[in-house]
């Protein structure tokens, strides 16, 4: 069977990531430091815990698996944390983005599936972005994405590494059979912190700023199943591994919901009030970010038929009542 290196195999999306990839018969080797992964989260095959940046222990890994492609997941990955720390995420996110392709190219993988964000756009005049829309991200965490496709790229004209680089919407929703799901620590994204305020474990939903250039003020995002991203991720692989040539996808559904309508969806699907209030704006956020994914639907196949709000809302709310992992 094929083994797949996946790194941050043990956080939200690498874990089920690792779930599409045993169910069609790979084996996902998992390596990640846990420093926001779950040791839980790992059901699906090998786990190695290690740094990125720890050279030595990425080419053991290479060394001992042979795998036939990297999915690359381990990031840090918070818009606000990146405006006050950005050191972190040029660290953790470049640094650690280099030490894993280093090791790849100089083991033979040529073959990687990297996790980008729609936060390398930027603000771009309410319009629909396309993977050739300019890049211009607003915050560290955008901008150590652009960096790292970057590198992909320079990899790919020195040593022939092929990548496909997935730019991420919003990701929501968690695994419809309840075996994965989202769990950070702390919580900062809108649907889980939601979710956490209708069930009382926090006082209130504060909406990050209500004086947004949209139709209610509040930012509007395009969220995307995490099943359905697992997928992408899946035939990202196989495009690979059939030796077609580097690629940029984004991953969304093309429908952009504002904050107060994901309120509202999240009330329907629960049949409980979220309790709220307004706060100031978040720095770094884009007041809206909607995919143009026709790309991935046409060229690779991809079909988002998870990702409807309600659907992803209730997903996301029987995993919330599971109180699925740490302890
Ligand atoms: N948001 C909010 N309150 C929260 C968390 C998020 O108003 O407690 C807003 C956030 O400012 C953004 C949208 O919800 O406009 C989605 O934010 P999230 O952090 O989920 O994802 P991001 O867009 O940063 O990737």
């Amino acid at each position: 069977m094929t083994k797949v290196l996946v790194a941050g195999g043990a956080g939200y999306i690498g874990s089920h990531a690792c779930k599409t990839l045993a169910a069609q018969g790979f084996v996902p080797v998992t390596v990640d430091n846990l420093a926001t992964g779950w040791a839980q989260a790992v059901r699906y095959g090998p786990f190695v815990q290690a740094d990125l940046n720890d050279r030595a222990a990425m080419d053991a890994v290479f060394a001992d698996h042979a795998p036939a492609a990297v999915l690359h997941f381990a990031a840090s990955s918070l818009v606000g944390e990146a405006m006050r720390e950005p050191a972190k995420y040029w660290r953790n996110n470049v640094m650690g983005a280099l030490t894993l392709t280093e090791a790849a190219v100089a083991a033979g993988c040529l073959n990687m599936v990297f996790s980008s964000t729609c936060a390398v756009y930027g603000e771009q005049d309410g319009v629909v972005l396309t993977e050739d829309s300019p890049l211009a991200p607003l915050n560290a965490y955008g901008s150590s994405k652009r960096a790292i496709e970057e590198i992909l790229r320079d990899f790919g004209v020195s040593n022939g590494l092929r990548s496909v680089i997935f730019r991420y919407f919003n990701v929501a929703g968690a695994d419809p059979d309840g075996e994965v799901g989202e769990c950070h620590r702390p919580e900062t994204h809108l649907i889980p912190v939601m979710l956490e305020a209708i069930d009382g474990q926090r006082e209130a939903l504060v909406i990050n700023g209500d004086d947004y250039d949209t139709h209610d003020g509040t930012c509007i995002r395009d969220y995307v199943h995490v099943t359905d991203l697992a997928e992408a991720h899946v035939l990202g692989l196989k495009w690979l591994l059939d030796g077609r040539e580097s690629r940029v996808f984004n991953l969304g559904t093309g429908s952009g919901f504002s904050v107060r309508e994901v309120i509202s969806h999240a009330r329907a699907a629960t049949g409980r009030k979220v309790p709220h209030r307004f706060g100031p704006r978040r720095p770094g956020d884009a007041a809206v970010l909607v995919s143009g994914s026709r790309r991935a639907i046409e060229d690779l196949g991809w079909s988002p038929g998870h990702s409807s709000l309600k659907r992803m809302i209730a997903d996301a709310w029987a995993w919330h009542k599971k109180g699925g992992y740490p302890g």
